[in-house]
């Protein structure tokens, strides 16, 4: 299983989770008709070994207490592999992976 399904105070499945290897964490896509707080979301092909999601997933950590650059993260995840464009701040840049096993 390459992704943990995400359910709100409802019990209902917005959306799912997957890990992030770039950024050693996990990242979320709320699925249609849901969103995310910042209204977001994302479509689902359905296939938990090999999700696709569409469109691509940016995710941007500023550091408000110092004057270190935003930590950025921005991929495609397509058919069970993630596609980091070149705009992430971590090592994987440009770089496609198969996702890894939950
Ligand atoms: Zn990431």
């Amino acid at each position: 299983m390459k992704l943990e399904k995400i359910f709100n105070q409802k019990d209902e499945l917005i959306g799912y989770a997957f890990y992030c290897p770039g950024c050693k964490s996990y990242h979320s896509s709320i699925i249609k008709p849901f969103a995310n707080e910042k209204g977001a979301s994302w479509t689902f092909n359905g296939n938990l070994e090999s999700p696709t999601f569409h469109p691509s997933i940016l995710s941007r950590v500023a550091f408000t207490a110092n004057k270190k650059p935003p930590k950025v993260c921005h991929l495609f995840v397509v058919n069970g592999r993630l596609q980091f464009l070149s705009d992430c701040t971590h090592e994987l840049a440009g770089q496609t992976i198969d996702m890894e096993d939950l």
